[in-house]
């Protein structure tokens, strides 16, 4: 069986470092590991204007921003199809037909769902088309028969769903779909990126976010006023590091060799982390060093993204050429779908033949 990697992100802001540590660096690796036979990279604005129907300029906007992100930090078009969801009708066509495959009590089941629609004060006034997002996603992978989809956390109750799906499809219309597997990033602290704000995720939503394309000033400024240990007041005082997100940014991103550059008293981060746990270390310093961690680990990101900025139109380029190929693909998947359901009438020899014979009895 091939393998096929099938991901994604909401055009609602630019990237952050929570996109980066939770999926993209991890996709750039997979896509340069040469192990994929396919990888299918997709801006989700379909999805993106289930939550955000009243504003549909922002979606439009940041469709842009979100390829920008994409080619900066390294995603190749060569190596990766880079794609629209809107202009892919067939993912549509392909959630309308699993809709019937999924009950209301197991959406509103559905853990991320329950937090997202408690974040966005839906309450009772809950978009359909939002509720029904899962089942969406669940179209948009098996369009193109993934069979990895690297993702963070909060991704994972989706592709439990997705899988769901995929089952009872096979056992109720013949073996047609492939089940996904996950792959969440193996730093326990990409898992869900806490945001600036000490907030459990870093999100476009919340703004609470390190962008990729922020500059280097406002890095810094984002990063030396982050929340930290509200109980460690002064230097001396003993300070924790579990929930402090200065502590967890540098779990994601910093490596030995950052501090022989940046803060040579320590040989590792867990070094740090035991001064700081001890007392004596200030938040400043701390602050400091993630700084020129960050900066360390963007510059390279931003210097390609302003080289992309100057030719926009080759970026739309890009993914109006991806979108295509993509539609060739899932419109494979369609077919075979309807196929299975025995729903692609105007091909089916055997029903013309059926009907026919009985309206043939019926005259004899
Ligand atoms: P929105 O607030 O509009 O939902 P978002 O910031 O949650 O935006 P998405 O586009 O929903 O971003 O997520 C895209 C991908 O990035 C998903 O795989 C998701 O798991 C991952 N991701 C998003 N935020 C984080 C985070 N803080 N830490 C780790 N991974 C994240
Ligand atoms: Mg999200």
């Amino acid at each position: 069986m091939s393998k096929v990697i099938l991901t994604g992100d909401r055009p609602t802001g630019k990237l952050h470092v929570g996109h980066y540590v939770g999926s993209l660096r991890r996709r750039v690796e997979l896509q340069n590991s040469g192990e994929f036979d396919d990888i299918f990279i997709m801006i989700a604005d379909a999805q993106a204007l289930t939550d955000n129907a009243d504003n549909p300029e922002k979606v439009r906007q940041n469709i842009i921003e979100v390829a920008l992100d994409y080619l900066s930090v390294g995603l190749d078009p060569a190596k990766s199809t880079l794609f629209v969801q809107s202009q892919i009708p067939e993912l549509t066509e392909l959630s309308f037909y699993y809709m019937n495959l999924v009950t209301v009590s197991r959406l509103q089941r559905n853990p991320t769902v329950k937090a997202e629609i408690q974040m966005r004060n839906f309450e009772t006034s809950i978009p359909v088309g939002f509720f029904t997002y899962p089942i969406s996603q669940a179209a948009d992978i098996t369009a193109f028969k993934a069979t990895t989809v690297p993702v963070g956390e909060d991704q994972e109750p989706m592709i439990e769903q997705c899988r769901e799906i995929v089952h009872k499809f096979n056992t109720v219309y013949g073996e047609t779909l492939v089940e996904p597997q996950i792959l969440l990033p193996d730093n326990a602290a990409c898992l869900r990126l806490p945001g600036t704000d000490g907030k459990a995720k870093m999100s476009k939503s919340l703004g609470n976010c390190i962008y990729l394309s922020d500059p280097e000033d406002v890095v810094k400024k984002k990063v030396m006023s982050m929340f930290t240990d509200p109980n460690h007041l002064r230097v001396e005082d003993p300070g924790e590091v579990e929930n402090n997100p200065v502590f967890i940014y540098l779990d994601a991103f910093a490596k030995d060799e950052h501090f022989a550059e940046f803060a040579p008293d320590y040989a590792n981060l867990q070094e740090m982390k035991d001064h700081y746990k001890r007392g004596g270390l200030g938040d400043v310093k701390v602050k400091k060093l993630l700084n020129n961690v960050l900066q360390t680990e963007l510059e390279p990101i931003r210097k390609r993204r302003e080289g992309f900025q100057k030719d926009i139109p080759y970026v739309y380029d890009v993914i109006k050429k991806g979108s295509e190929v993509a539609e060739q693909r899932a419109a494979q998947t369609l077919s075979e779908v309807k196929q299975a359901m025995k729903i692609d009438y105007f091909n089916d020899k055997e029903l013309m033949a059926m009907q026919s014979a009985k309206y043939q009895a019926t005259e004899d």
